[in-house]
Formats: structure tokens, C-alpha cells, sequence
């Protein structure tokens, strides 16, 4: 996907919404975090993104001395909000937020978290939003929009009278998200997007790479890619394949070295989301080293 934006540059993508990258490329970020400042005379931001002065001095350049109403989070994890607590500083603005970082289930005994160093446990939320609340921000009508999946606390921002929706990382155009137990669900991301694709915003902002225009045809496919990786996971099971490095060696052969972690996360994901319906169990407790087998069907 092309998107080589200028980094730490605000760039207009329509009236009254900038997009500034910050400098956080990564296998995971794509070019970086995407920080949002909507608004005309008063303003409000989407994701501060990471704590980095040169991005904290290209978002105080963007918001240009108007105030700034709230900064919105789409989720803890501090490639979207290490920067929130010092803008909040510097500008008295509020912190808001569907809620604090919290699992999508508890952690199995023994279990390490893969991912607990990405998330951000000590953000001041000054308001908890409600999914399908609405309020009014920089001259916009916003309404939330709870999308959990990649962690509990997912939430996407809509300008239902634009038809735009901020995605965070739920859905993006260049890659897929990241569904990592047990912060993460694969049940709450498939039902997330049977959501949104119930709803008319047709200009998607994400939280990393470009804008997607043609959501509702992307989102299918994401589904259908899930439901690919799933049928493909279950053919490994039913090959004799017990463990998460097995069938991650099977079916992700043209993956980044680099993404082989998080491919195994996504296939632990899977197999919850296989267990919750009863089709699959672990030997024990749940989690990457766990071995995994089929549920034998009632004759
Ligand atoms: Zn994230």
C-alpha cells in the first residue's frame, strides 16, 4: 500500500482535520503512529501518539494556539497515548476514554503477557465514554464507538454527519490487526466488525497508514481473511499439529521473522475463539505453550 507521508508534517485531509505522523516506524506502526486534530476554531486530538518532543512540537504547531477541548484515546498503548499525559499538561486538556487498559480474560497461572510492555496502565482518564455516546468537540459532532478486539478497551470516533469514522487500529488499510490473548479477542474483533459494517461512514481514518475509502468492501475481506486463517488452523489440528510454533511454521511460510511472535498470538486467538464455541480445547490451561486439540464431534 502507498503511504509515504511526510513525517511530523500536518497534512490536511479535509476540512478541518490534519494528520500528523509521528517518527515511530516499525513492523508494527507501518510508517507511525497516526495523530488526528479536528477541529476549525477550537479543537480536539485523536491519539497524541508516542511520548516524543519533536512529534509533541509538530502537534502544538497543528493545533496553533486554538483550544484544544479533549484529547480522545482509541486505546491504551503508548504508541497512541505516551504523549497524552504532557499535552494534557501543557494544554489543560482532558484525557478521554472508553476506559483504562484492561484484558479481554484474565491471565492463565504462569501465563506472561507478550504484550504488557506496549500497554499504558497509568493514563488519567478524566472521562470514561459510553459506546454510542455523543458529544460535541471543535465545532463536530462526534459519537463513540466501542470496537474491542485487538484490546478491551478499543474505541472508534465518528463524525456520523462527514461519514468518517477514526478506526484506530481495528481496521487500517495496510495490514491486519493485531489480536493478541489475553488483552486482545478474536470473538470481540469478528464481532466489531460485523458492527461497523452495520454502520454508513464510508472515509475510514486509522491509527496507521493512509485513508481507507472503501471500508465496507475492506472489512469483508478482513473477515474473510480471519475465516481463511481459521478453516486454515483447523486443517493443521486436524493434521495432528498440538502446538502454536507447529501450526504457525505451517501457514505462515511468506511472514517478517520479525511478525512471528505476533503471528503466534493471532493463532492463539484463533484457538480461543475456536474453544469459546466448543470446537477445539487446550491440554490444561489456555496459552501459547498450551497443546491443542479438536473437539471430538458427538456421533
Ligand atoms: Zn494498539
Amino acid at each position: 500500500m502507498e503511504f509515504d507521508p511526510r513525517i511530523g508534517a500536518a497534512q490536511a485531509l479535509a476540512p478541518g482535520i490534519l494528520r500528523i505522523v509521528a517518527p515511530n516506524p516499525g513492523p508494527m506502526t507501518f510508517r507511525g503512529t497516526n495523530s488526528y486534530v479536528i477541529g476549525q476554531d477550537s479543537v480536539a486530538v485523536v491519539d497524541p501518539g508516542p511520548d516524543n518532543a519533536d512529534h509533541l512540537a509538530a502537534l502544538l504547531d497543528a493545533i496553533d494556539g486554538r483550544p484544544l477541548g479533549a484529547i480522545l484515546v482509541t486505546h491504551c498503548h503508548l504508541d497512541h497515548t505516551g504523549l497524552a499525559p504532557r499535552l494534557a499538561a501543557l494544554t489543560g486538556a482532558p484525557i478521554w476514554a472508553e476506559g483504562p487498559h484492561r484484558s479481554a480474560r484474565s491471565l492463565e497461572e504462569g501465563e506472561a503477557n507478550a504484550l504488557d510492555a506496549a500497554a499504558d496502565r497509568s493514563l488519567p482518564i478524566a472521562r470514561r465514554l459510553a459506546d454510542g455516546e455523543v458529544f460535541h468537540l471543535g465545532g463536530e459532532r462526534f459519537e463513540a464507538v466501542a470496537t474491542p478486539g485487538h484490546v478491551a478497551n478499543h474505541m472508534g470516533f465518528a463524525l456520523p454527519d462527514r461519514g468518517i469514522l477514526l478506526s484506530g487500529d481495528h481496521v487500517m488499510g495496510w495490514a491486519t490487526t493485531l489480536v493478541a490473548p489475553p488483552d486482545g479477542s478474536m470473538a470481540d474483533y469478528m464481532a466489531s466488525l460485523d458492527k461497523l459494517l452495520g454502520r454508513a461512514e464510508t472515509l475510514y481514518l486509522p491509527g496507521h497508514g493512509g485513508p481507507v475509502s472503501q471500508p465496507h468492501p475492506l472489512m469483508r475481506g478482513l473477515r474473510a481473511h480471519r475465516r481463511m486463517r481459521e478453516r486454515a488452523i483447523i486443517e493443521r489440528l486436524a493434521q495432528g499439529d498440538e502446538t502454536i510454533p507447529a501450526i504457525v511454521a505451517a501457514i505462515y511460510r511468506q511472514t517478517d521473522p520479525r511478525l512471528l511472535g505476533a503471528a503466534a498470538l493471532n493463532v492463539l486467538a484463533h484457538l480461543e475463539f475456536l474453544a469459546e464455541r466448543g470446537l477445539a480445547a487446550p491440554h490444561g490451561a489456555a496459552g501459547l505453550d498450551a497443546r491443542w486439540q479438536l473437539t471430538p464431534r458427538e456421533p
